[in-house]
């Protein structure tokens, strides 16, 4: 079986002809992990209610669940809005992470980002730009 075209007419691959997929458990929202997907590793992915990536290391398909029992059941599959990335919501078994954590970013760790707050309640400000908050003081 082929793709259908119009899905695959709206995809973005990279010079690899791969999409990027994120992993999402449906019901508790956690992101488990990142994989990539070519035409036929997304057409398998939407049939047959398994989650089937292409191995960039491997360079072949590879089932997720199938050597290690860590099975990834597909909720649903949705497309980004420039085609780029696909959201791939699963029942997880197990564990993503071939680490055996629960999910790739588990394992990776917190990387201790500063955490940003707004200052009023509905004004976002970026680092570094002038903020809304200001008046007119940058105006000139
Ligand atoms: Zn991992």
């Amino acid at each position: 079986m082929t793709l259908r075209p119009d899905i695959a007419s709206r995809l973005r691959r990279d010079p690899a002809g791969l999409v990027c997929a994120v992993v999402q458990q449906h019901d508790t929202g956690e992101v488990l992990m990142v994989g990539w997907m070519d035409d036929e590793a997304l057409d398998r992915t939407l049939r047959q209610g398994r989650v089937t990536f292409w191995s960039r290391s491997r360079q072949e398909y590879w089932r997720k669940g199938d050597t290690s029992g860590h099975v990834q059941y597909v909720r649903s599959v949705a497309l980004d809005c420039d085609g780029d990335a696909l959201l791939v919501t699963v029942d997880q078994v197990g564990a993503a992470c071939h680490t055996g954590r629960r999910s790739c970013f588990m394992a990776g760790g917190d990387l201790g980002a500063v955490v940003g707050a707004a200052l009023h309640p509905g004004v976002h400000e970026e680092p570094g730009s002038p903020g809304e908050g200001r008046s007119g003081a940058d105006q000139g």
